[in-house]
Order: structure tokens, then C-alpha cells, then sequence
């Protein structure tokens, strides 16, 4: 019996993506079906409808998820992600790729992952922290600084995590700042944590430039979303000498060949609440923008964005997956084909749950470092975890996702191996 194979997945399912690429591994690993199984499974998983008093005294239901999809190496941590399109199925990837995250870079967590079915630009602040405080106290039967830490993802930032850290702080009648990351630094959060994904993607970058033979000064930057993680790693590239071509975000892409300054773009999208638009680019849609010629593209906004009908087009020398999921594995295999080099989300963008980890650490001993502590420990942690990846894709001649998910599978698998099964 393989547990996973008796799963009905389409095939952009985010759920039935992340079932194929662990099965991928789980192969290549010759897992035992029924460890296997166990891992094909989220343990928990929690569904919520609460109302949300709008401004004309009606009321709406609102539809919330958190999941975990395995504590055995340590408390479940994942972000919590506000989005119309948000679906339990798509909860359950995240969660699943969180669990595998985190055993990539060898720090102590579980996987879980939490979303809010709504549209945060369409709401107001007084909405959002009411909508946020009643959907914490909905899932406090699962998080808590022991047991699941969230963080923020897309459509939540360091205020939602301050509302999250207060209203679970006020149910228990003391301040717990460890209940959450990537919360503000006067209540706790960590020096470091909002570049934290950006930071450790550039750091893995450098190290796949170094492996391929290429300059990261002078080099053709494409990053789709500019948001938390697209417009730090643009910013950091571009101090590094990369000439950024291409941008984009939900209101289109802008491309120009001659390059283009990131701190303008930003200051342009406070503006006007988008990069489309910005002057002297060239507009282009978001699949025209992954198209464009360049050495480094990064994906920075959602799932399923690189798939077989445009990664044969793809005209880029490395992906760097600042996203979770945005290649199907079918993608995959015309990339690894076309001799692209992948550096897989779950290893990609794991800098930023690594400075959740340090912010953790620095709030459960109320002790905190300085920021170059924490973007050294970062660069340890994230050389030292490409590098492993890197030596596992060599050794058995695969491309780098599936190295990434053999070295973190089998370290799951062997931490619930040898806790057992309870009772
Ligand atoms: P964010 O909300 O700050 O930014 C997302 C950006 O993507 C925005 O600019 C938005 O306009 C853009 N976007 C959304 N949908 C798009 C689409 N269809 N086409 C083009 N652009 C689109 O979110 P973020 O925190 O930067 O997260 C981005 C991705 O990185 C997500 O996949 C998230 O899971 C992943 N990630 C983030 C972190 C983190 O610490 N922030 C950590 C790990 C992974």
C-alpha cells in the first residue's frame, strides 16, 4: 500500500503537486509504504467560519484554515496567508512544504500553515485586525509558542502578527511574544526578519552563481512579485552589481533591458500601489515578464506560475524559487532538460522561517542579537544547506528539488520513525 497513491489530484492542485513531488523522493528513497503513507497525510487540519461585522451592520462569513502537516521534529511553523483564492487544499501544500522546509535547513520544527479566505486590499485596517483577532482565538486549540508558531505570508505582515501575539496574550493573561514571527521589533521580532527570505535566497544565489561559473555583478535579474521577498531580493541583487530588467506584481509587469533601480520602483509603488506603470519600462503582463531574457528570474509571488506550456520558453540560466510552488513538476523536467539550474523553494526561500527560528530562540531566552549576528548565522545556515542539497543531486544524478526533498524526507521520516506511534 502506498498511501499516497490512492490520492485523486488534478494537476494544479497545489495539495496534488506537493503529494507528486514528495512521492518523487519518496521512490528514490525506497520508503517504507507505511511511513510513507503517514507522511502523505496532514495530522491536523482545522476549518473555521466566523462572522465579521461590516461598516452598513451586515455581517459575512468568513472562512479560515491552519494545518499541520507534521510535528515530529519539533513544534509546527508556517505563515498565514490572507487571499481570496485561499483553499484548504492549497493550506495543505504549504503546510507539507513548510515540513519539509525546515528539515532542509536542519532547524527543529514541524510543518503548518494557516490562510483567511478574504481580500485584504479590499478592507479596511479596523476590519483586518478585527477579522485577525477573531480568527486567533478561533485556532488557539492549535497554536501556541511550544506547539505552532505562525508568521506572515502573503496579505499579512508584521502588524498582523502584533494583533495575533496580542489577542493570544490577552486569553492567557500573560505576554507571549514567542506565539508568533516576523511580528515588529518593539514587541519582540527579530533584526533581520523582514529581508530574512530575500537574504537567504541571495545567499544561495551567490552560491549557485559560484557552482556555475557566473558573475553576480552584471547579471540579468527578472523578479515576478514585488513584495515581501521579490522587492528585498531585487534590492539586494542590485546593490551586488545585477542589472534588474524585469518586475511585476498584481497590477502588471514593467521590463526594461537597460536595467532599472529597485529603491525607485519601490518608491513609485508607494505611490500608486503597483510597479505597473513605472517610467521609462516597458509594460508587460506577468507570463510575458517569466519569458524575458535574463540569467537569474525569481518567482516572489504565488503558486503555479512556471508550468510545460511556458518553461520550454523560459530564457534564464537559473530559477531561484522565492515562492512556494510556483513550478509544476512537469515544469520541472523541461527545466532540468533544458539544463536551467533550480534552487527549489523549499530551500530558496527558507531564510526566512531560519530568522524566525533565530527570533524564537531570542524570545523564549528574552536575550537579542545584533543584526550581524543573525545575517551571519543566516549565511551559515543557508551555504551549509545548499551546499548538502548540491552534493545529494550530484551524487545520485538527479536535479535539485528532488535533492532537496530526499534530504529532507528522509530526515522527517526518520525523527517520527523513531518517536513511534502513539499509543
Ligand atoms: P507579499 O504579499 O509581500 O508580496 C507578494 C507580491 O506578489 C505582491 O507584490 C503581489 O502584488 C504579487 N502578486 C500576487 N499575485 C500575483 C500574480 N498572480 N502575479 C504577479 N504578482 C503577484 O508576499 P511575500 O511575503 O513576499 O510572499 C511571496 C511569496 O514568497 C509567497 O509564495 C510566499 O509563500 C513566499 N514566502 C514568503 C516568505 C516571507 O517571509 N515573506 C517566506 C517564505 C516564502
Amino acid at each position: 500500500m502506498t498511501g499516497s497513491a490512492v490520492i485523486d489530484h488534478t494537476q494544479r492542485d497545489p495539495w496534488g503537486i506537493a503529494v507528486r513531488q514528495f512521492d518523487l523522493a519518496a521512490n528514490l528513497l525506497h520508503l517504507d509504504p507505511n511511513i510513507r503513507s503517514v507522511l502523505a497525510s496532514c495530522q491536523r487540519e482545522l476549518t473555521v467560519h466566523f462572522p465579521l461585522r461590516l461598516a452598513d451592520g451586515s455581517v459575512k462569513v468568513i472562512t479560515g484554515h491552519r494545518v499541520q502537516h507534521n510535528v515530529s521534529r519539533g513544534p509546527g511553523k508556517g505563515g498565514i496567508r490572507y487571499h481570496p483564492s485561499v483553499t484548504i487544499g492549497e493550506v495543505k501544500a504549504l503546510a507539507m512544504w513548510m515540513t519539509w522546509k525546515c528539515a532542509v535547513v536542519n532547524i527543529p520544527y514541524g510543518g503548518a500553515k494557516g490562510g483567511v479566505v478574504c481580500d485584504p486590499k479590499q478592507m479596511t485596517q479596523q476590519q483586518l485586525e478585527t477579522m485577525t483577532r477573531r480568527y486567533t482565538t478561533e485556532i488557539m486549540l492549535l497554536i501556541g509558542p511550544e506547539r505552532d508558531i505562525p508568521a506572515p505570508d502573503v496579505g499579512t505582515n508584521a502588524q498582523t502578527m502584533a494583533w495575533i501575539m496580542d489577542t493570544y496574550s490577552m486569553h492567557k493573561g500573560y505576554t507571549a511574544p514567542a506565539v508568533v514571527t516576523g511580528k515588529p521589533i518593539a514587541i519582540g521580532g527579530s533584526e533581520g526578519r523582514s529581508e530574512a527570505t530575500a537574504r537567504g535566497c541571495v545567499y544561495a544565489i551567490i552560491e549557485a552563481a559560484k557552482h556555475l561559473g557566473m558573475d553576480i555583478a552584471g547579471s540579468r535579474v527578472v523578479v515576478q512579485g514585488f513584495g515581501n521577498a521579490g522587492s528585498f531580493s531585487a534590492k539586494l541583487l542590485s546593490e551586488m552589481g545585477a542589472i534588474v530588467v524585469g518586475l511585476s506584481d498584481t497590477g502588471g509587469g514593467i521590463a526594461n533591458p537597460k536595467g532599472m533601480d529597485p529603491q525607485k520602483v519601490e518608491a513609485y509603488k508607494r505611490e500608486r500601489d503597483t510597479v505597473a506603470g513605472f517610467p521609462g519600462a516597458e509594460a508587460v503582463t506577468n507570463r510575458e515578464l517569466l519569458e524575458l531574457e535574463c540569467d537569474i528570474l525569481i518567482p516572489a509571488a504565488i503558486e503555479n506560475q512556471i508550468d510545460a506550456t511556458n518553461a520550454p520558453r523560459l530564457r534564464t540560466k537559473m530559477i531561484a524559487e522565492a515562492a512556494n510552488g510556483p513550478t509544476s513538476p512537469e515544469a520541472d523536467r523541461i527545466l532540468h532538460d533544458r539544463g536551467i539550474f533550480m534552487i527549489p523553494d523549499i530551500l530558496g526561500n527558507a531564510g526566512g522561517v531560519t530568522v524566525s527560528y533565530f527570533e524564537w530562540v531570542q524570545d523564549l531566552q528574552n536575550l537579542f542579537w545584533r543584526e550581524a549576528t543573525i545575517n551571519a548565522r543566516l549565511k551559515e545556515v543557508m551555504v551549509k544547506s545548499f551546499n548538502d542539497v548540491l552534493a545529494l543531486a550530484q551524487k545520485h544524478k538527479v536535479d535539485m528539488r528532488t535533492a532537496a526533498y530526499m534530504l529532507a524526507v528522509r530526515r522527517v521520516a526518520e525523527a517520527t520513525l523513531t518517536r513511534g506511534i502513539y499509543p
